[in-house]
Formats: C-alpha cells, structure tokens, sequence
C-alpha cells in the first residue's frame, strides 16, 4: 500500500521530520484560498502515486493568485501517467541550495533493511543508481538492534553531505528508520530532501509505502488507504470487485489466476519486449462474472492496447472461464483491444472449444500468447 505525498508528510512531520506548511485542495478556489493562507511563493502538486511528477507537469510554483488559478485549473483533473489529479498539495516554496535522498528500503538481497543516502537528490533515484552508484552511500542494518547512531551519521559522511546540515540529516534518517520499523514500512523516502541557505533541512518529498499484510495493526494506516485508494478509480474499482490488482505503466494488459503465474505473464511481457500495464489476479474458482470484471477492469485503463489471459485451471475451470470471456465480449459491438487466450490445466480443451474465436486470439502456449499481445499492443503504439 502507498501513501500519498500528503499523507507520508504527515506520518513524517508527527514523527519531527521538518515539513513546510502545506494544505490539501481539490478546486481551484480551494488552492487559492490555500495559498493565501500559507503566503505565496507556493508549489501547487498533483496529489497522485507515481514519480517523476515534476517531469510530467504536475507540479507548479507560482508566485500570485493568477498564476494559482491558472496552475490549478491545468492539473487538477489532469491525467498525469494513466493517474486522474483529483487532489493537489498546496505548499510553502522552499527556497533551497541543495536537494538531498535519504531512503529506507528492505535490500532482498543482504536480508536486511539498508538506509541509504545521497547528495545527488531530486531527480529519479534509480537513474543515480544506474548511472553513478557510488552516488549513493548505503549502511545495511540489523533489524535486532536498529539502526545504530553512529551507523547513520556514517551514511551521511559516506555520502559527503556539507557538514553543516550533517547532524540534521543523520537525524532525519534515524527517524525514518524508525518510522519504518514502527509503521511497518516496505519503503520509506524522501526525495528531496532540500537543504536552504541557512542551513536547515526540510522534506519537500514524502513516499511511504507499507506493508499490507501489516494494516491490521496500523489502523490509523489502514484509514489513510481508504483515502488513498479514493484518488483511483481503477483501483477503487478493484476493491469493489475484490482483485488484487496493481497498476503499472505499460500498455499489455494481464489478467491471470494465481499470483506466481500473474507475475510470471508480467516477467514474459518484459521479456518479449513489452510493458506491462497491470497485475491482475482473478484468484481461485473464476466464475464468468468474475472474468467479466477483470475484463472490465483491463478495458477501463485507457494505457491498455492488448490484453493477454493467462489460466491455469485448477479449482478454476477451463470451460468456466471460457464462457465468461465469451459472455464478456458479446457485449460488446466492437472488442475494445484485441484479446489473447491461453488455457492450461482443468479442462483446458473444452474451453477452446467454447472460445469464440471471432472475438479473441486462442494461443496454445504461454509463450506463442503473451508474444502475441505484445505484437498487437506494439502495432496499436505504432
Ligand atoms: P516527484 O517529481 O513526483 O518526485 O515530486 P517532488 O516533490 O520530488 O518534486 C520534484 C521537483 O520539483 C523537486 O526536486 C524540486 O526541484 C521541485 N520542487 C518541489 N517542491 C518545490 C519547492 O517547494 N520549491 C522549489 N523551488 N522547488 C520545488
Ligand atoms: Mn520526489
């Protein structure tokens, strides 16, 4: 589960990690009457969760109330990476020499939590990562003890932080250990960490991701889903049809049942040199309405130009599932995007049989159907 940036702020800034003043709108008058209130220059933000909204154009500073208006009106109600803009942060401009990354995230790899740091802040973290490694100071911690003070100030000195704000900054990573460990985090970031003239450090970022299996005893999180999950209609609409569904930025969509063979449909698009454009598992004993909603999900997501079914029939049935896909698409005078079937498992041949193949594309392999949708969703990109 991820928060939003103003919903992480918050978590941060209870917790003493200095924040600017900032509100939440979701009309323009409402970031104007924000903006007022806090003082003007303001960063106005699109409240939505994907990186790299600066890039994108959701995020703006104005100086005066025109330049609100007109900045409100452009991103609220955008369509930022396939993500509707419903709400936006209005905030304090700060005023900053530097940008700074302090992150806490699980290194799978080590087994362990690893708190990392770097002076090379406020742009795409993984891009430093790919392009100047050294970039980034790392200090792998053992959760038994918690991250040790020393541990943090040297992640900061690895770093080369200016060690006017180094204090402060140790300071800040410490506090985000602990938030992580306490809010039973999967990653907890702040990029950037913005360093100003006299010297202070302040989170003009937030990204707080936690761990679902943990929202049962994080209840304060768990309401705080409710109203993240509110900010997109496609995931609210997996709520309601009870999926578990997640929504990526590529453009083949995937509809499977179990999760290893849903990732595993993901990690073939990515081989044949597709992008996927969600995980979506329809889950054990499939019936035709369920199959319904998951095509109905997949069809609704306007980055989706193919869409590839991966089934393994176990308790799900072939012919069951079969029908659904039929029953689904008759609806329709015109199939939105091409459709691409692959059934294994229980009984796997009557469902072809029942396929009407004047609807979808019937593969026989896993491989022959995930190619397949990648070259249909490559011809609709060309
Ligand atoms: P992201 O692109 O989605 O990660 O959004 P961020 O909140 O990290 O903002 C991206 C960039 O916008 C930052 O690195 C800054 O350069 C700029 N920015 C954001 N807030 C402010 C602000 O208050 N003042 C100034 N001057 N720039 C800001
Ligand atoms: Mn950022």
């Amino acid at each position: 589960m991820k928060l939003h940036e103003y919903q992480a702020k918050d978590v941060f800034a209870d917790a003493g990690i200095p924040t600017p003043a900032s509100a939440l709108a979701s009309d323009v008058d409402g970031v104007v009457a924000a903006a007022e209130e806090i003082g003007y220059p303001v960063a106005i933000k699109a409240q939505v969760q994907v990186g790299g909204r600066g890039k994108a154009g959701g995020i703006e500073l104005v100086d005066d109330e025109d330049e609100a208006r007109e900045a409100a009106d452009t991103i609220l109600g955008m369509d930022l990476k396939g993500y509707h803009v419903g709400q936006v942060l209005v905030e304090e401009a700060v005023d900053f020499t530097d940008e700074l990354y302090v992150g806490i995230t699980m290194d799978r790899g080590a087994g362990k939590p690893v708190a990392m740091v770097s002076t090379k802040g406020g742009v795409d973290i993984e891009e430093v990562a790919e392009e100047d490694p050294d970039a980034i100071a790392q200090e792998h911690i053992d959760p038994s003890f918690g991250m040790h003070p020393y541990q943090a100030r040297k992640a900061v000195y690895d770093a080369g932080v200016d060690s006017a704000v180094a204090r402060d900054v140790s300071s800040v990573l410490t506090t985000l250990y602990d938030l992580w460990t306490s809010r039973d985090g999967s990653d907890a970031e702040i990029n950037p960490l913005m360093v100003t003239a006299d010297d202070e450090v302040i989170a003009a970022d937030a990204v707080m991701n936690i761990d679902e299996d943990a929202l049962f005893r994080q209840p304060e999180l768990a309401e705080m889903e409710e109203e993240a999950a509110s900010g997109d209609e496609l995931e609210q609409k997996a709520d309601e049809y009870d999926f578990d569904y997640v929504r990526l930025e590529g453009n083949t969509g995937i509809i499977g049942n179990g999760a290893g063979l849903v990732m595993t449909t993901l990690d073939l698009v990515d081989h044949y040199g597709g992008e996927p454009a969600n995980f979506l598992d329809v889950g054990g004993g499939a019936k035709a309405d369920r199959i319904a909603n998951a095509l109905d999900m997949v069809f609704s997501d306007d980055n989706v130009d193919s869409v590839v079914f991966n089934i393994f029939g176990g308790i799900t049935r072939g012919d069951e599932v079969a029908k659904g896909i039929n029953e689904a698409l008759e609806q329709f005078d015109e199939i939105p995007k091409p459709v691409v079937v692959r059934l294994a498992g229980t009984n796997w041949e009557e469902g072809m049989e029942i396929l009407n193949e004047d609807l979808v594309t019937v593969e026989q392999t896993l491989e022959d159907a995930v190619q397949r949708a990648v070259e249909y969703a490559a011809e609709v990109e060309a």
